[in-house]
């Protein structure tokens, strides 16, 4: 059995560092995130079921799909929301399977901002929360994005709080240093993940 390891973290928690550090290391990580956007590329099932549930109207010019139409229906619509998600979450997870089957790897990684939240987890051996307060997440994504705080505010109150995560998670690193402290702490799991997976 392939060892599988869900990485999450509320926005701003250092996910995406995580990830590339595990990537400098060899490993194969698969984005949950690019998968999301991969499934909606022009000539992919997904994206002509969506056509056809919300109308032409949701594709741009050169057929490609009108992200901002598509998050104001929606955003207004909690219905419609549902259809998407019935279209777009049985592909995403289909895909991601197919990736994570192909991954040559002495483990892999399956990263997700809504590992928990869209029961990806059911896909992983065991999962790492990357861990920070709210003050931190906020200061990091706003520097990042370079949006408001009200912004980042309303996507941690969308994501599943915190000790949610902590009480679901198998190894948690609270990501509040410098880098490099976070660096040290993978490295240690990585080192457990490696012997887990030849076990
Ligand atoms: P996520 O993918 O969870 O949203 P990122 O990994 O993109 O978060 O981190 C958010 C921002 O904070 C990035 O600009 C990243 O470089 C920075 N960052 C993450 N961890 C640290 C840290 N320990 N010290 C300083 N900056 C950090």
């Amino acid at each position: 059995m392939k060892l599988i390891i869900g990485l999450t973290g509320g926005i701003g928690s250092g996910k995406s560092a995580a990830s590339r550090w595990f990537e400098n290391q060899g490993i194969v990580v698969v984005d949950a995130d690019i998968v999301a956007r991969e499934i909606v590329d022009i000539g992919q099932p997904a994206l002509v079921e969506i056509a056809k549930t919300f109308g032409e109207d949701i594709l741009l010019n050169d057929g490609a799909l009108n992200r901002k139409a598509l998050r104001e229906i929606i955003f207004q619509s909690s219905d419609a929301r549902q259809q998407l998600e019935a279209i777009t979450h049985p592909a995403i997870r289909t895909s991601i399977i197919q990736q994570l089957n192909a991954a040559h790897s002495p483990y892999v990684i399956l990263v997700s901002p809504l590992l928990f939240e869209t029961n990806q987890h059911e896909l992983t051996t065991r999962n790492l929360l990357i861990d920070a307060s709210v003050e931190l997440q906020i200061a990091r994504a706003t520097q990042r994005d370079g949006q408001n705080i009200e912004q980042i505010e309303k996507i941690i109150a969308a994501q599943m709080p915190r000790e949610q995560k902590q009480q679901r998670a198998d190894d948690i690193v609270l990501n509040d240093g410098q880098l490099a402290h976070l660096y040290a702490s993978l490295r240690i799991l990585h080192e457990k993940y490696l012997t887990l997976a030849q076990a």
